[in-house]
């Protein structure tokens, strides 16, 4: 078990210097690559690959808000754990898609 915060620690730790340098921009771009290699995994990839890509969408997603120095844990908890940001329902009572 790891929690979100644990694991963007790890991702700082790990990488944080290579990451200050690159930027958010070329950053960003990275995650994209990985989302795309998600993409594919879903379309023709083994269970193995798309779980592979899953975890490096989100090692990228968390490189990402430490360059920006957003706080996961902190956001998701603000945004989401108090229910539906939009209709404030733990089971969505929206009429659109997901805000
Ligand atoms: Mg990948
Ligand atoms: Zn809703």
């Amino acid at each position: 078990m790891m929690d979100i915060a644990e694991f963007q620690g790890i991702i700082e730790r790990m990488y944080s210097a290579k990451d200050r340098k690159r930027g958010s921009a070329a950053t960003f771009v990275w995650l994209m690559e990985e989302v795309g290699e998600l993409a594919t995994a879903i379309r023709e990839g083994t269970t193995e690959e798309k779980e592979g890509e899953f975890a490096d969408v989100l090692a990228w997603l968390a490189t990402l808000a430490n360059v920006e120095g957003i706080d996961l844990a902190k956001v998701i908890r603000r945004k989401y754990a108090g229910g539906c940001p939009g209709c404030g329902e733990m089971v969505c009572q929206c009429h659109h898609e997901k805000p």
